[in-house]
């Protein structure tokens, strides 16, 4: 559950319940981990609300918070989780005095949640992709995925793409979303924006173009043939990219 309104955001995160369910989601999609040896075999404890794992190691007990901007907060999580909505879902900027007036905290505090969290979020967006990463390149202008393959070989191995601007999508399956404007499409350049985007051993899925042979060194490469569009496994051709882009 997303809450929609401010109101509606700081009734949910008073309840300690709600708060965990809500990072639990967020934090550990695949089911709850130990944060110091990424152990699944974990046991909840109600009564404390935290989890011990159970292998052989220090500090086996860990919260939500552990390992998190919020671990050496005294702050509640209702607080943490409100004002991260808050920042989260206002276009405009929101100011540490909105966060002081809905939270209830001095506008000092306020201040120093708002630049927290904004440091966690440029974190979270930096990095580099990993897991699965479909790679698409298109010229503003015309998608070439749309094209007639005749009309989409000419355009891109011949000189029609040349005045127009290319851009590179990557697309983390069930996470991030990019989107950058590249100098050409030659192997050279594309194969570079690769590297630099995803994190080497990922699964890349990227369209026939020869630009990406090679990459197979460094990642697990499958190639869409979107002329075709076969669906093969976990290959198979994107939709949200487009949206994005
Ligand atoms: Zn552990």
């Amino acid at each position: 559950m997303e809450p929609r309104t401010l109101q509606e955001a700081i009734v949910y995160f008073a309840d300690p319940v709600n708060c965990r369910e809500y990072v639990v989601a967020r934090r550990w999609r695949n089911g709850v981990v130990c944060p110091r040896c990424e152990s699944d075999n974990v046991a909840f404890q109600e009564k404390y609300n935290r989890w011990q794992c159970n292998k052989r190691h220090d500090r086996r007990q860990f919260t939500v918070k552990t390992g998190t901007i919020f671990e050496d907060s005294p702050l509640g999580l209702d607080k943490w989780l409100t004002a991260m909505w808050m920042i989260a879902n206002d276009r405009n900027g929101i100011s540490s005095w909105e966060i002081h007036r809905a939270i209830g905290v001095t506008q000092k505090t306020a201040w120093f949640m708002l630049h927290r969290i904004r440091l966690a979020m440029q974190d979270e967006k930096g990095g580099k992709l990993s897991g699965e990463v479909e790679v698409d390149e298109s010229m503003i202008g015309g998608l070439s995925r749309f094209m007639h393959k005749d009309k989409r070989e000419r355009v891109i191995t011949g000189t029609g793409g040349k005045d127009k601007t290319v851009v590179m999508g990557f697309m983390e399956r069930g996470g991030r979303v990019r989107a950058k404007v590249v100098e050409s499409r030659t192997r050279k350049e594309l194969q570079k924006e690769v590297r630099e985007h995803v994190e080497a051993g990922a699964a890349i899925f990227t369209d026939e173009l020869l630009s990406y042979e090679g990459l197979d060194a460094d990642y697990q490469h499958a190639v869409i043939n979107h002329a075709v569009e076969y669906v093969n496994g976990n290959v198979h051709t994107r939709s949200s990219l487009i949206n994005s882009v």
